[in-house]
């Protein structure tokens, strides 16, 4: 192992500053509207606004009687003097000595400062008074108008992922669709001789192509838009027109990723075809298992071409480069090389805020040998939230790993839902230990 290759953090960092220096789409092609049934997955474009106080009346939380809470809290009988329920306008003014009927989700009338719960009072049929053991403090089982928003308030900055909050945000504000930026083009290029697609029966020797369906899975669940090339031979003829094609002005992906041929074989020529691109690399290789071969750089583009293409542009930074990623061919080594380092990029390219990648903490089950020099990624099943019980606050889900054959092992990775993080300092995990994983 090179003692030169960055270690897992110092990758990451490389990748976070080049994802903070891509700015979102830019409009007119970079942003499109979008209906909230769509929008799942999107990012906002633009800021979402509160077009009215959010409650925009005093709204009762109970099924109850609002009232002065001094005057129940003093244990009064108080005269029933109306009945509001959900839908129906405010009332009021109330009068002191008064309580008012109200359902939950219905307008407190002007006046009454608290609800008292239904439970919580004695009801001759026309007063009602609190029992004798309760009390009532101003502002209780109320939410008051503008509590959580003002009108005109940001509320979502552009940037954010839109997921059923952010559709149930947008809906309460009467925003029947949303501005989302455009979903980044990303070329998917797999190479080597050994590929077939996945119709065709393998002689022997062959394999079918699995990475290209995983990765544009992948890039569609991180907010892209997967773009299939047919596969490449490994020799540099085939490599040089793929990528001739991949990385056309008009084609418009602002990245790529290739998978396989970065290994030091003898057939492994991506990266020489890249250098031929004009790539230059922030690295090539990492400190990690598996993954190690992954490379990562940019490729800039001819000024003529950023000339005419400006709408284009929208997805490389203010220099016009496309970001690409050599993902070793192991499909394991795929996948996590996709989460750790294309998938921030991915994120930056989408217009997201944040960009990840997003680790937890758990427990770990039984003891883990591993090798230190290398941060290792072990495909591994967690039991996030198992049975949808809590049972004591502070109890972490658990995680094993599952039993695999090396980076090759596609059904081990079918059959984990996470990767279990072993850092580069340890060669032993012991049973019990809080440890970080990335969920797949
Ligand atoms: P390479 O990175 O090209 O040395 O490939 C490493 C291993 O991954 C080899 O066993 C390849 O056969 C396998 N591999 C490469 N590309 C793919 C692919 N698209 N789908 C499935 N396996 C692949
Ligand atoms: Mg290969």
């Amino acid at each position: 192992m090179s003692p030169a290759l960055p270690s897992y953090d110092e990758a990451a960092r490389m990748v976070a500053a080049c994802a903070a220096r891509i700015l979102p789409p830019a409009a007119p092609d970079g942003i499109a509207r979008v209906p909230l049934s769509a929008a799942a997955g999107r990012v906002l474009a633009a800021p979402l606004r509160a077009d009215f106080d959010q409650p925009a009346f005093a709204r009762s939380t109970r099924d109850g009687y609002a009232c002065r809470a001094a005057e129940a809290a003093a244990h009064a009988w108080l005269r029933v003097a109306g009945s509001t329920r959900a839908g129906q306008a405010p009332a009021g003014p109330l009068a002191s000595g008064a309580a008012w009927e109200i359902m939950t989700g219905a307008p407190v009338p002007e006046g009454a400062d608290a609800v008292v719960m239904l439970e919580h009072v004695e009801n001759n049929g026309e007063r009602i008074r609190l029992h004798s053991a309760r009390t009532l403090a101003a502002g209780e089982n109320i939410v008051a108008q503008g509590a959580q928003a003002r009108a005109g308030d940001e509320l979502l900055p552009s940037g954010t992922l839109i997921g059923a909050a952010q559709i149930a945000l947008a809906a309460t504000c009467g925003a029947a669709s949303l501005q989302v930026y455009a979903k980044p083009r990303v070329a998917i290029l797999s190479t080597g001789d050994e590929i077939v697609p996945v119709e065709a029966e393998p002689a022997p020797g062959q394999i079918r192509n699995s990475n290209a369906p995983m990765l544009a899975a992948l890039v569609s669940a991180a907010g892209g838009e997967p773009w299939v090339l047919p596969p490449a031979a490994d020799s540099s003829d085939a490599l040089d027109a793929a990528l001739e094609t991949a990385l056309a002005q008009d084609a418009g992906a602002g990245l790529l990723l290739i998978t396989g041929g970065v290994s030091a074989g003898k057939f492994d020529l991506v990266e020489p075809a890249l250098l031929k691109r004009g790539a230059h690399f922030h690295f090539t290789g990492a400190r990690i298992q598996p993954g190690r071969p992954v490379v990562f750089g940019e490729i800039p583009r001819p000024a003529t071409e950023l000339v005419q293409d400006q709408g284009r542009a929208q997805h490389q930074d203010q220099d016009g480069a496309q970001r690409c990623f050599g993902l070793p061919g192991n499909p394991v080594s795929s996948a996590v090389t996709f989460l750790l380092f294309a998938a921030p990029i991915l994120a930056a390219l989408a217009g997201r805020r944040e960009h990840g990648p997003r680790f937890a903490l758990a427990r770990l089950k039984e003891s883990v040998n591993s090798k230190s020099g290398l941060t290792r990624f072990f495909p591994a099943a967690c039991t996030f939230g198992a049975g949808g019980l809590l049972a004591a606050a502070n109890e972490l889900p658990e995680v094993n790993r599952v039993s695999w054959q090396g980076s090759g092992d596609i059904a081990a990775m079918a059959r984990a839902n996470c990767f279990l993080v072993v850092p580069e300092a340890c060669d032993s995990l012991a049973a019990g230990a809080l440890v970080r994983i990335l969920p797949l």
